[in-house]
């Protein structure tokens, strides 16, 4: 831990959300600890998830167990960045938030 609290990141949430690059997580954990809204879980990966892998990415999954970082609470990001500068493996960006519609 680093000690990052909600003090850390005080900015507005719902205007973007981190995006984790499948082809670089490791499943560090890093993100999970540092982010103090709780953005992050470790999950196993989904064959879907698998499917969109390029052949480093699969070798590199199967390598951690084949589980990532997954963002599980997109709107509660504040665009702090600690999980940016955290990550080893340079595998998130920032992204606009697009709130998903409702019943379609
Ligand atoms: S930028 Fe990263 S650490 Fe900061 S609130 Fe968003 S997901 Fe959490």
């Amino acid at each position: 831990m680093t000690g990052a609290n909600a003090d850390s990141c005080p900015g507005e949430p719902g205007k973007v959300a981190p995006v984790v690059d499948r082809n670089r997580c490791e499943a560090k954990n890093d993100c999970v600890e540092v982010c103090p809204y709780d953005v992050f879980e470790i999950q196993d990966l989904s064959p879907d998830d698998k499917s969109t892998l390029t052949i480093l990415g699969r070798i590199k999954a199967w390598a951690h167990g084949n589980r990532q970082a997954f963002v599980v609470q997109p709107q509660a990001c504040r665009a702090c960045q600690l999980c940016i500068e955290a990550c080893p493996e340079d595998a998130l960006i920032l992204a606009p938030f697009v709130r998903r519609a409702s019943g379609s």
